[in-house]
């Protein structure tokens, strides 16, 4: 039986929980970005893959939640970098909302703190608010410009293309259990790559250029080892 992968891309009930912790430079932060944010952006959930396939990081770029000119001890705080699109992160610069704006709920939602999914929801090519916050987000962002609204149609297409070569893998997987005299490997290990490539442009799959490694394998201290290396340990 082949596993059927569920692929509707959605806001999380969840909030995502940062399993990375770089330190020095943001910048040096973009491996560990990437990885963290699954090659998607968190504020519109369009994968990297899907906006610029063929460019370096899909033309993401490194947001700093709360605007460097606002927070300048954050610049470099890791809790404060969400990866986001070009485009949303060309709206946002540095927008934040006023005291006065806060106070009756018009404020950018934190996905590291709190899950989207509690402010917005995507509904066919529009992202719907469902709170005032949502709602600011929404305007701020521009999350239903003509842009965004493109990108959630070729997501739908995808989708569709998705779930017929899934549909088809299926069936032919099921005629080869049936009768073993068929010879459809060629077909099928084309259909499975097919499947790989819309996967990874919906963000299921890691992008060509995605990293090997990341900023916090460096920093992480190995446990000595060998009795020599204690002794360094010791002594350092
Ligand atoms: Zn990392
Ligand atoms: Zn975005």
């Amino acid at each position: 039986m082949v596993e059927v992968v569920d692929i509707a891309i959605r806001y999380s009930a969840t909030s995502l929980q940062r399993k990375h912790s770089p330190r020095g430079r943001y910048s040096a932060a973009r491996n560990c970005l990437r990885l963290e944010f699954t090659f998607s952006c968190a504020y519109c959930l369009s994968a990297e893959s899907l906006v610029a396939p063929a460019e370096r990081f899909g033309g993401f770029e490194i947001d700093h939640f709360v605007p460097q000119k606002l927070r300048k001890d954050l610049v470099h705080a890791y809790t404060n970098l969400i990866w986001s699109c070009a485009e949303c992160n060309g709206v946002k610069r540095q927008t934040w909302p006023t005291d006065g704006e806060v106070a009756a709920g018009f404020r950018f939602v934190d996905p590291t703190v709190e899950p989207l999914a509690a402010h917005l929801a995507i509904v066919g090519c529009l992202v719907q608010p469902l709170t005032t916050a949502g709602k600011y987000m929404v305007e701020v962002l521009t999350l239903n410009s003509l842009v965004q609204q493109h990108r959630r149609s070729m997501r739908e297409r995808k989708i569709v293309a998705f779930e017929t070569a899934q549909a088809r893998f299926m069936l032919l997987k099921e005629q080869v259990v049936a009768d073993s005299t068929l010879r459809l490997d060629a077909e099928l290990a084309d259909l499975a790559t097919l499947l790989r490539d819309v996967e990874r442009e919906l963000g299921r799959q890691p992008p060509w250029d995605a990293p090997a490694a990341c900023a916090c394998a460096p920093t992480a201290r190995r446990r000595p080892r060998t009795r020599r290396e204690r002794r360094r340990a010791r002594r350092s």
